[in-house]
């Protein structure tokens, strides 16, 4: 007997993030290209938001969290993330560093897990205004395996500056 397996669809959370170049129009090719994945839907974008960076110099951001429903494994997931900020002439010369294109996966499922390249959920994710604003105007109702509510966790961001971009 031969049986087809059918993969359920994990939901995952990708924080996008440029200040480099035209951020703008950088972040919605990311969007663009994430809804191309295979075996992935784009199932929500949030809106583009600007902020000013965290721990860095540079340009201001602009920030945006996509909603995806895949059947990818995390690594393949990340790494088909890394392929399109290579897409876009991502370079890491140094931590923080101004970037064209940053995308990382904050959730995926309720999974938590760390090895070398991956940690999930992402570490720094909880302190940062870019993340939880967009996330929860796509996901109000999102938790953070191991830490809380996302709108719990607002309140402790609010004195950074996001405005959104229309
Ligand atoms: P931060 O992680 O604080 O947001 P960053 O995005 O600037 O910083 P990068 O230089 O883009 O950091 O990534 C460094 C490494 O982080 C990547 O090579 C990747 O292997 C690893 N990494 C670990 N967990 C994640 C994750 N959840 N999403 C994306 N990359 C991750
Ligand atoms: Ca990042
Ligand atoms: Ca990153």
């Amino acid at each position: 007997m031969t049986s087809a397996a059918t993969a359920v669809a994990v939901r995952a959370f990708i924080g996008i993030g440029g200040n480099l170049g035209d951020a703008r129009t950088t972040v919605e090719d990311a969007l663009r290209r994430l809804a191309l994945l295979p075996d992935t839907t784009l199932s929500a974008q949030s809106h583009l938001y600007r902020t000013a960076p965290v721990d860095a110099g540079g340009d201001d951001y602009v920030n945006a969290v996509a909603q995806l429903d895949t059947t990818l494994t995390p690594h393949a997931l990340l790494a088909a993330l890394q392929a399109i900020e290579l897409a876009h002439g991502r370079e890491r010369p140094y931590r923080n560093a101004p970037r064209t294109l940053d995308l990382d996966i904050l959730l995926y499922g309720e999974l938590q897990l760390a090895d070398d390249v991956l940690t999930l959920p992402h570490p720094r994710m909880a302190q940062r205004a870019f993340v939880l604003v967009p996330l929860s105007e796509i996901a109000p109702d999102a938790s953070i395996p191991g830490v809380g509510a996302t709108r719990d966790l607002l309140v402790q961001v609010r004195d950074q500056a996001i405005d959104l971009l229309i």
